[in-house]
């Protein structure tokens, strides 16, 4: 009875439909979690990533939980992490994916995780880095540690607003800066991110991260854009 009066005070809420979640579902409700777009590039081994930066940025091996799509559920969940302050998506997601993963011993030769950092005015505002929970979850479900200050984003300013993908790639390139390189020299980084769009974030960070001495990179995302 309690529960219930809780539940009426604070709904727990489903971060996809918005229905109520029943008392056993957590986050995500059953029906939603059936119906989530899964890549399963875990086990059809479609780099999609690595594909998406050929050329770009050299990866050893990728993966994506997710197909996000426009007006999908996918999109409504990472909505809801990002702009309704809903952080427990993170590490929900990271646990799933993680663990999807280990089940084809993914995380061998990962030495360290880094998530894709927000700015400290974004910290701010968010009160939390989106990818911080999925990072958790990871570093948890691999017993992979988390490096700290090696790469940090700096405040965007009004210039960011550019019509074409190479100025904007440009402009990320700048944001993003790596310090502390014999953190990870000679290690296998697993670069993590909510959403793979046009890979700009990604081959930012990954080419400020190769500054550092025998580096190797991998990148999960929450979602990559189908
Ligand atoms: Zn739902």
């Amino acid at each position: 009875m309690i529960t219930d009066f809780i539940q009426l005070l604070f709904p727990r809420i489903c971060a996809c439909c918005d229905h109520n979640l029943l008392a056993d579902e957590k986050v995500i409700c059953l029906n939603c979690m059936h119906d989530l777009p899964l890549t399963n590039d875990h086990e059809t081994n479609d780099a999609l990533i690595q594909k998406a930066l050929r050329g770009r940025l050299l990866i050893e091996k990728s993966s994506s939980l997710l197909f996000f799509e426009k007006a999908g559920m996918v999109q409504a969940l990472i909505h809801d992490l990002k702009y309704r302050g809903n952080e427990k998506i993170s590490a929900y997601l990271g646990n799933w994916h993680a663990e999807l993963l280990k089940s084809v011993d993914w995380g061998r030769g990962i030495d360290t995780i880094i998530p894709v950092p927000v700015s400290t005015a974004r910290l701010k505002k968010r009160g939390f880095n989106q990818v911080q929970g999925y990072a958790e979850a990871f570093a948890e479900v691999f017993d992979i540690p988390i490096a700290k200050n090696v790469l940090r984003r700096e405040s965007s300013n009004s210039t960011q607003v550019f019509k074409n993908r190479l100025a904007r790639t440009d402009v990320t390139e700048k944001n993003y800066r790596a310090s502390n390189l014999k953190q990870i020299e000679g290690k296998h980084v697993l670069l993590l991110d909510d959403l793979m769009t046009t890979g700009a974030t990604i081959e930012a960070c990954g080419s400020q991260l190769k500054q550092a001495i025998d580096v190797k990179i991998s990148v999960a995302t929450m979602a990559i854009v189908a």
